[in-house]
């Protein structure tokens, strides 16, 4: 295969931690798998293309785009729009990109509201004239730019087609690994595939479970001493495995976590939230509406912990984002 015929991977980094470009490195001896098959055409993480190197290229000359990250400014905005015309195929790589992920709990609050914590009443802000952040502002030396925050932070394929999805927080390297590999094959899924388990992480977690109703209460996992061979949710500790897409074989429940959705649903999952506040339910002893109301109070943030991943693309967000609309 001569260079010309290799593959173009591109890479980018937009609102997330940077754990999937460490989840990239992750995948070990497949990388040079990787570079054998395809040359990496930007990276801004780890090479030295420029933006303007890849307005040069040919539309679609980036046969896969990686694209991680939610999309909070119009810089990240505008590169998934740039990314998207000189690719032919975007995955939205880790939850942030597919899901909206951490970032996206910033849709529970407005703009201001964000500002006003940031630059005023955060403890450790020190800030009397009240400054915020300009867009936009002139010094001697010419105008200087940063990027100007949008008002809620969306998915990849609210701003862009995506044609596939890699879940996790961070990926997982096996199915990088699967999609590198099924790309060199020719047997990419059909656009719009989840690269990676069908099932729930309860079908792949090794806990004991006795589906008998047994949650009396609520307890915080680094509170109590759980028994480590039963399933952690029957023992009153929030795991989002009943409502999460498998693939990860249970990483972080086997190793004493509860899952936290990071894979976000299943394709039979309608919303993260409604599924767990029913599996809950489901297996909670309390039995009048009071009661389970009682037992739910126990919740610490309950919004913020079923959909700690998945706001920005959940039926929660669009029935706020209606309603804030209609006002
Ligand atoms: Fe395992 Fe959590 Fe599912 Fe229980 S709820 S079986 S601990 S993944």
């Amino acid at each position: 295969m001569s260079n010309n015929d290799k593959a173009k991977f591109a890479f980018y980094w937009a609102s997330s931690c940077g754990g999937c470009e460490i989840a990239v490195v992750d995948i070990d001896a497949v990388i040079l798998d990787v570079a054998a098959l395809g040359d990496i055409v930007f990276w801004p993480c780890a090479t030295d293309f420029k933006y303007k190197d890849v307005e040069g290229y040919d539309d679609g000359f980036i046969d896969i785009t990686f694209f991680n990250g939610a999309i909070r400014n119009d810089h990240e905005e505008h590169v998934a729009k740039l990314l998207r015309q000189k690719s032919k195929v975007m995955i939205a790589f880790g939850a942030c990109s597919g899901l909206g992920g951490i970032p996206g709990l910033g849709n529970f609050y407005t703009t201001e509201e964000l500002f006003q914590q940031a630059f005023e009443h955060s403890p450790s802000t020190v800030n009397p004239d009240n400054v915020r952040p300009q867009p936009s502002y002139d010094v001697p030396e010419g105008t200087v730019t940063i990027p100007a925050i949008l008002d809620s932070v969306r998915a990849l394929d609210q701003v862009v087609q995506v044609e596939y999805y890699i879940p996790g927080c961070p990926p997982q390297p096996q199915w990088i690994a699967a999609a590198v590999t099924a790309y060199a094959e020719g047997k990419l899924p059909p656009p719009g595939a989840v690269i990676a388990g069908e099932s729930t992480v309860c079908d792949e977690c090794p806990r004991e479970k006795s589906d008998e109703k047994s949650i009396t209460e609520i307890k915080r996992i680094h509170l109590v001493e759980n028994d480590p061979e039963k399933c952690l949710l029957e023992q009153g500790i929030m795991c989002c495995g009943p409502a999460t897409r498998s693939g990860c074989e249970a990483a972080c429940v086997v190793a004493g976590q509860a899952c936290r959705g990071c894979f976000g649903p299943t394709d039979e999952v309608v919303d993260m939230g409604a599924k767990l506040v029913s599996s809950i339910a489901s297996i909670a002893v309390p039995e009048t509406q009071e009661e389970i109301d009682a037992l739910m109070a126990q919740v610490d943030d309950p919004a913020g912990y079923f959909y700690r991943f998945s706001l920005p693309t959940s039926m929660l967000f669009r029935s706020i984002h209606d309603m804030t609309e209609g006002q």
